[in-house]
């Protein structure tokens, strides 16, 4: 049986002036303890964050492939761990666009989280003109190819599924279409990972809201939310905990 999990990405938003946010969402992770909770937040704020919020796990949204060395601006995974962040996002497909990131760089990047010990929440997902051209099926399953880090397992990976079409615009594919996507990840983690695939938890993410989270969060192989805007807030976060719970 999977945990349902619900990560927040706060993406660039937050300054220590939202922490008491982070407080709010902490008490309500502890509230639902049927849950798993975690919130993903800018660098900066990653060791005020962990301060303010005691349980709950904090997490970067990204980091560099090696370990150290001359990558100005760049941050490793080693800095995320020393700063108390326990996970991270690689992959998404807002670094994908803006930093022309590729299923490799994740794969690289995977990797190299997972020798710090952090927990990887792994991103893939369709842009709107390859759902249109009939191909998101297959898009999804070649991200998955390219960017699963080797030995993958649940104590260490979750991979989120988040069309990139969904992301920000109030627009989610229906459920029917998320159970389809659900299903061939599934598929495709059992293809490279054998028996470990059946606990490796997969999220929904784009535009998640406390009104549609129990009904994307019921379908099959939906083990959780990533949750951009709607994580900013306790007030538009916590509904979707509970739907969760
Ligand atoms: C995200 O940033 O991963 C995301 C899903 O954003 P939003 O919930 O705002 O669509």
């Amino acid at each position: 049986m999977r945990r349902k999990l619900v990560a927040g990405n706060w993406k660039m938003h937050g300054l220590k002036a939202q922490l008491g946010e982070v407080e709010a969402i902490a008490a309500a992770a502890a509230a639902n303890p049927q849950v798993d909770v975690a919130l993903c937040v800018p660098f900066t704020l990653i060791a005020p964050a962990v301060a303010a919020s005691s349980a709950l796990p904090i997490g970067a949204q990204d980091l560099h492939e090696a370990d150290k060395g001359a990558h100005t601006g760049c941050i490793s995974g080693a800095m995320l761990r020393e700063c108390g962040a326990t996970l991270t996002i690689v992959g998404h497909s807002e670094r994908r666009a803006d930093q022309h990131e590729t299923s490799h760089d994740a794969w690289a990047k995977a990797a190299a989280a997972r020798r710090h010990g952090l927990h990887v929440i792994l991103c893939c997902g369709e842009t709107e003109a390859e759902r249109d051209a009939g191909r998101a099926e297959r898009i999804v399953q070649s991200q998955i190819e390219k960017s699963l880090p080797d030995g993958a397992s649940p104590e260490w990976l979750t991979l989120a599924y988040e069309p990139r079409w969904a992301i920000g615009t109030g627009k989610t594919p229906t459920l029917d279409d998320i159970a389809a996507i659900h299903a061939i990840a599934r598929a495709k983690l059992r293809m490279m990972v054998g028996d470990a695939a059946v606990g490796i938890r997969i999220l929904y993410g784009g535009s998640v809201t406390g009104a549609n989270a129990a009904d994307i969060l019921a379908v099959d192989n939906v083990d959780g939310a990533l949750v951009g805007g709607a994580s900013l807030t306790a007030e538009k976060f916590v509904p979707i905990i509970r739907a969760a719970a």
